[in-house]
Parts: structure tokens; C-alpha cells; sequence
């Protein structure tokens, strides 16, 4: 699954989030609980309307919702890069995430230390994204020296990749993370193989205070404005809150959150953003055992799609029964579709829709 590291100085609010966001009725109430896969990792359902809907129509007994993955990444300090702290394993984690959500905290409390004594959440963003392009320099550097190597000896793979390496070190000897970088199109496969933690795509969370879950404050507005220039994601965020909500029914969570003038729990906001960060979308299939919604990228092909299901559904891929979502809902569900003409049979080339009812077929 798609995996989102939760990184942030320390007392800023990681663990708050981390705990509402897998401890909400939505990841609980799914057919498979919310399993902590480690103590640090959290699954957590993807909130989903569309979902309960198909599942009325088609009659399901059980409605799955799609998965996400949490990690909670404590233990970075100042000079983490260089081993301070939990050093190395905080690097390790973040390597494996697909993208990174900054928690920063925009709350005063007195009787919770920040550790570098005021609240200025731009000034802890640098520092901990300072940590992370000292950490992608040393590695790349590193790398550039057997690539050299590799080079000399006639490999031109090792040619093309010094090429990249040093499109990487002219942005961070900028200073600058190296998503900024401007990756040829041909090459971003061999870009993401250099594993930077610098390139992943990235959220500021604004963690406010409980007075200013509904409004933001004056840090978030900074933080906003920040993440703006950077073209990053940003979300503001009572964590505190989050952690209330996430432990109340559907009724009084409604009224709660109508209380503090939200539409929709923060965590629910942080998922959706987190899936347009990620360039992610939604298919679904649907019948009277289950429904189910299922994350792919965007741009997928339906035999792709269908390997997230299970890899005999992609190797042994025929077709693909496709509905859009609008017409299974107004023509009543599957059969109507098909009667209406909207069931549309799908073949290896398709790019799957956002919305997308499907039925595959393959041979085993
Ligand atoms: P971490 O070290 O980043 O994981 O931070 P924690 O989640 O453990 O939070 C540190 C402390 O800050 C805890 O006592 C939290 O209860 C508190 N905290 C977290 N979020 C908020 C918030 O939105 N408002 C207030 N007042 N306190 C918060």
C-alpha cells in the first residue's frame, strides 16, 4: 500500500496525529480492523461517500473501504543526518514513504517544551529539511565516487546516472530539497531510484491550537503562505481535536464538528490531500458480497489496476466490465447499466477513471 511518513521535531504533535488518525471510527469499523502493522505504522481507511452508495445498489453484505498507510517517524533532532538521535533508522523510515506530511507545531502551551524553545513552525521546517538534504548529499555523494568508478570503465548507465546525481547536488548545495529539480522526462525512473528524501512530494500539516481548529492562526498563516511558494500541499490541523473526534459516534461528531465550524473532520482532509499528493485515484467493484474501493495510481491501465487485486488478475488479464460511477448509481446498479448501455467491455490499453465500477476477466 501507499505508505505517508509523519515527520516533525519533537513535541510538535506526530504521535496526537498519528494515534487520531488510526484510532477513528472509519479505520475500525472496516471489515479487517485497523491493524498497527508495527507499533509506528498505522492502516487507516480511505473516507469514501461514493463507497456506501454502490454498496446499497448492489446489495453488499460487507463494504471495504481502501487503505493507507501511516508511520509515525520520531526521533529526528538536529543533526540526525549525522547520527544524533535515533540517526540512521529515522532516515531509514522515511526512505521507504512514498510522501512526506511535516508536522509543525502552531501551538503555545507552556507546559510543552519545544526544543528549540519558541514556536516558529518555518524555522523547524528548516531544520528538519535541512537534516534531510544533508542526508540526500552524503548518500549521493557517496554513490557518485563508485559511479565515477563504473564510468571510467566504459558503463554509460553509470554516465546517464552521475548526470542526474549532479542535477541533484547543484539544487541541495543550494540549499534547495531536490524535488525542485528539473528531471528530464526520460529519466524519471532512474531519478527515483536514487531513493533521495528530498524528492518526495510533501504536506505541511499546521498543528493549531483546539480554539483555532475551524479558523487557523497567525502560525498557520505563515505556514500557509510557505507551503504556497514551494507549490506544496497544507493542511491545518488540530491534532488535539482530531483525537477527540476520532472517538466520538457519527451523531456527535457531526454536532461537535459543527460546534467548531468544520464541514469535515481535518483527518478526513489530510487523507484526500494526501491522495491528490500522491497522484492517486479510486476504482471500485461491487456485488452482494462486497464492496470495495481500491487505490491505483493515475493513468493506469486496467491490467495494472487489476493486479492490486491479485497478480493472476493482471497476468491472466482478458478484459474489463467498466461502469462510471454516475451511471451505475442512475441506472439502479449493474444490470441496468448493461440494459442502458453504459457497461462497457474494456480491453489491455483502458486507463482506468476515478469512479470506475469494474469487473475483470482473466484466464488463471
Ligand atoms: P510528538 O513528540 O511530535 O509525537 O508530539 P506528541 O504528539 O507526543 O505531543 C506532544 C505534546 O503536545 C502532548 O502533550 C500533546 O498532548 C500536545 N499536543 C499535541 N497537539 C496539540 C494541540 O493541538 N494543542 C495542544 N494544546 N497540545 C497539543
Amino acid at each position: 500500500g501507499f505508505k505517508c511518513g509523519i515527520v516533525g521535531l519533537p513535541n510538535v504533535g506526530k504521535s496526537t496525529l498519528f494515534n487520531a488518525l488510526t484510532q477513528t471510527a472509519a479505520a475500525q469499523a472496516a471489515n479487517y480492523p485497523f491493524c498497527t502493522i508495527e507499533p509506528n505504522v498505522g492502516e487507516v481507511a480511505v473516507p469514501e461517500p461514493r463507497l456506501q452508495k454502490l454498496a446499497e445498489i448492489a446489495g453488499s453484505a460487507n463494504v471495504i473501504p481502501a487503505r493507507m498507510n501511516f508511520v509515525d517517524i520520531a526521533g529526528l533532532v538536529k543533526g540526525a543526518s549525522q547520527g544524533e538521535g535515533l540517526g540512521n533508522q529515522f532516515l531509514a523510515n522515511i526512505r521507504e514513504t512514498d510522501a512526506i506530511l511535516y508536522v509543525l507545531r502552531c501551538f503555545e502551551d507552556g507546559d510543552i517544551t519545544h526544543v528549540a524553545g519558541k514556536i516558529d513552525p518555518l524555522a523547524d521546517f528548516e531544520t528538519v529539511e535541512t537534516e534531510l538534504m544533508l542526508a540526500d548529499m552524503d548518500s549521493l555523494e557517496k554513490r557518485r565516487a563508485n559511479l565515477e568508478k563504473k564510468a571510467k570503465s566504459g558503463d554509460k548507465d553509470a554516465k546517464a546516472t552521475i548526470a542526474l546525481v549532479d542535477l541533484a547536488l547543484a539544487e541541495l548545495q543550494e540549499g534547495r530539497p531536490a524535488r525542485n529539480a528539473d528531471v528530464p522526462e526520460d529519466m524519471t525512473k532512474e531519478w527515483k531510484m536514487l531513493q533521495l528524501l528530498t524528492s518526495k512530494p510533501v504536506m505541511f500539516v499546521a498543528n493549531v491550537d483546539e480554539d483555532s481548529a475551524g479558523t487557523g492562526n497567525a502560525f498557520s498563516k505563515v505556514v500557509e503562505e510557505r507551503a504556497a511558494q514551494d507549490g506544496a500541499a497544507c493542511v491545518v490541523i488540530s491534532a488535539k481535536i482530531e483525537s477527540e473526534l476520532a472517538l466520538l459516534e457519527d451523531e456527535e461528531r457531526a454536532e461537535y464538528l459543527a460546534e467548531i465550524g468544520l464541514e469535515e473532520p481535518g483527518l478526513d482532509r489530510l487523507i484526500h490531500v494526501g491522495y491528490t499528493l500522491l497522484d492517486l485515484q479510486t476504482y471500485f467493484t461491487a456485488g452482494p458480497k462486497e464492496a470495495r474501493a481500491w487505490t491505483i495510481r493515475k493513468g493506469w491501465t486496467a491490467p495494472k489496476a487489476a493486479g492490486v487485486i491479485h497478480g493472476d488478475f493482471e497476468r491472466g488479464f482478458i478484459r474489463a466490465e467498466t461502469t462510471a460511477y454516475d451511471d451505475y448509481v442512475s441506472n439502479g446498479g449493474e444490470s441496468g447499466a448493461r440494459e442502458a448501455g453504459k457497461l462497457r467491455q474494456e480491453g489491455k490499453e483502458y486507463v482506468v477513471q476515478d469512479g470506475d465500477v469494474m469487473l475483470f476477466k482473466f484466464n488463471v
